[in-house]
């Protein structure tokens, strides 16, 4: 089968590099930036000249790109997957994305008889480059189980969650749930510091008792070593808690602590922090207190 990968940055090219080594498909690779491309051809990919050639020559492609107008650019634009792919194939949008938008790629896709199913991921780099990350997929049944193979190729966990706009759906509640974690991680490091305790020590107590979280567990590296650069750019969580918070307003769901952290999101983005990794969160509260997690 021939496999095309649209945009290898932090987390489409670790899942991509998964399927060239977990698989037999002959992939090839489209980004904008060579030296993304080139950590997938290095490992055997094609380098595709333009999203059309590799949508062009491809049985199904994915995407995993940062905002939703690259999504639908990429997807539905005069260069993109819908114009220049043949008909039968499926598209698989890996990236974060609101639940309207990936109803309407997915009539854009059908339109030209594609197949579409929307496939978010969540677990970070890490979990996509070990091959644990969760995939939470929205779309016709069939076309999942068909492609069921593939997407275990470089995910431990792939869930069918329902019709296309679900998998959304169940995305941004999680990154919700985990933005607030990691706000809520800061401040009790923030506290215990301020309270006087070797921080490192309350780590280590938090990682094995009941306030434990994935956010938690990420947050201590990060503020021990100082190393903000992004695994997950602060910028994207800000797209994700953005699309979640319309969601709510939709639904008419009042959210109490949601608003909060997006005013947080919002000072570190003003702070210029918006490039630096999520968990900078935490440098707000510090800036605030004048005081460090040390
Ligand atoms: P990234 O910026 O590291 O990678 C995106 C890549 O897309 C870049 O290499 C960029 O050059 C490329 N690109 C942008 N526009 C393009 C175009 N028109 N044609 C071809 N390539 C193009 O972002 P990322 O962190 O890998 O995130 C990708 C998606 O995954 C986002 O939707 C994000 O919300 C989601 N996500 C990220 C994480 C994470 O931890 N980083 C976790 C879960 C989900």
């Amino acid at each position: 089968m021939k496999v095309g990968f649209i945009g290898v940055g932090n987390m489409g090219g670790p899942m991509c590099r998964n399927i060239i080594r977990n698989t037999n498909h002959q992939v090839a690779v489209f980004d904008l930036n060579p030296d993304a491309l080139a950590t997938c051809t290095a490992l055997g990919a094609a380098a595709g000249a333009s999203t059309a050639a590799v949508a062009a020559a491809s049985d199904v492609v994915f995407t995993s790109l940062p905002m939703p107008k690259h999504v639908e650019e990429v997807a539905l634009g005069a260069e993109g997957i819908a114009a220049n792919a043949r008909p039968g194939m499926v598209y698989i949008d890996l990236s974060t994305n609101s639940a309207a938008i990936a109803r309407r790629v997915q009539a854009g896709m059908a339109a030209k008889g594609i197949a579409m199913l929307e496939a978010p991921v969540s677990g970070g780099v890490p979990r996509a480059t070990d091959g644990t990350i969760v995939i939470m997929v929205g779309g016709d049944a069939a076309v999942f189980e068909a492609q069921l193979p593939l997407l275990k190729s470089f995910s431990k966990e792939v869930i069918h969650v329902g019709e296309v706009g679900m998998g959304s759906v169940a995305k941004l509640c999680n990154n919700m749930l985990a933005f607030c974690n990691i706000a809520a991680a800061s401040e009790a490091l923030l506290l215990g510091a301020a309270a006087g305790i070797d921080v490192h020590k309350l780590y280590d107590v938090i990682c094995n008792a009941s306030g434990n979280s994935d956010a938690f567990r990420g947050l201590g590296p990060k503020a021990f070593s100082r190393d903000f650069k992004p695994g997950f750019a602060l910028d994207l969580a800000h797209k994700d808690l953005r699309l979640a918070l319309e969601m709510a307003d939709e639904v008419g769901m009042p959210g109490m602590i949601a608003p909060q952290v997006m005013t947080l999101m919002r000072t570190a983005r003003a702070h210029g922090m918006g490039g630096d990794d999520s968990s900078s969160l935490l440098r707000v509260y510090e800036q605030a207190l004048g005081r460090a997690v040390r």
